[in-house]
């Protein structure tokens, strides 16, 4: 396969670049941490393979400017720039329209003066303005994967723990309509990245060790420690998964 670098982006290129953009800003606006360079890079691998990493910047940055022109938010970290041809930017506009994403009225129509200095400016500002928000969200097309589970791991995980958290040794913080104090379970070693569905690879947490797991800036060293704190659990090695 040859690969043909060329100037002009495909559409095909062009909607991989705004479908990450998306996913990426919606992690943003729930508080979900996500890693630009990671991202970047999956692009690489994927449909934007003939693209270099500054150019893929770039690229976000013009569906920044675009996002600022519909009065929409933007993410954070990708500050807009315009370089971009008004065809590109028209189609950015078209591909965003057709995922749902307008104009908002009243919104935006200063945006293209606005200088890189200013954008920053106005980005703090925006932190502390009410957010628009969205009247009627729409909702998108990503292919969602859905682990088959045990319910008897789960239950056995629940019973073992008997209501008390393996995270921090307190009791669950309500009564579920089980009756029991209120546990989740989670995969030590995540699911997407291959970890089992055993008890060893399963804790019974409250919800605050839960979201401590996923959330924390301490989640790493959070999740060794329930390897230690909790006998049960061991750790998955990724290398011993086989296709
Ligand atoms: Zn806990
Ligand atoms: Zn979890």
């Amino acid at each position: 396969m040859t690969k043909k670098i060329s100037a002009r982006w495909t559409d095909v290129e062009l909607e991989a670049a705004v479908d990450a953009y998306l996913s990426m800003r919606e992690m943003e606006n729930n508080g979900r941490p996500f890693k630009k360079t990671e991202m970047g890079l999956k692009l690489r691998e994927g449909a934007l393979s003939a693209r270099s990493k500054s150019a893929i910047e770039l690229r976000m940055q013009n569906i920044s400017s675009v996002l600022v022109e519909l009065g929409q938010n933007r993410i954070k970290g990708y500050v807009p720039a315009k370089n971009v041809g008004a065809n590109v930017s028209k189609k950015i506009q078209e591909m965003l329209n057709d995922k749902g994403i307008f104009k908002v009225p009243g919104e935006g129509a200063t945006a293209s003066n606005t200088s890189i200095g200013q954008e920053l400016e106005a980005s703090t500002a925006d932190n502390l303005a009410a957010p628009l928000g969205i009247k009627h969200p729409k909702h998108s097309n990503s292919t969602v994967i859905t682990f088959f589970r045990d319910d008897k791991v789960r239950e056995w995980v629940l019973m073992h723990a008997n209501g008390t958290c393996e995270g921090c040794g307190k009791v669950g913080p309500f009564l579920g309509v089980d009756g029991r104090p209120f546990l989740e379970v989670h995969h030590v070693h995540p699911l997407a990245m291959a970890g089992s569905d055993r008890i060893e690879n399963v804790a019974a947490l409250c919800p605050n060790c839960h979201r401590r797991c996923h959330l924390a800036a301490d989640k790493k060293a959070f999740t060794e420690s329930l390897y230690v704190r909790v006998k049960r659990l061991k750790e998955e090695c990724l290398d011993l998964v086989v296709d």
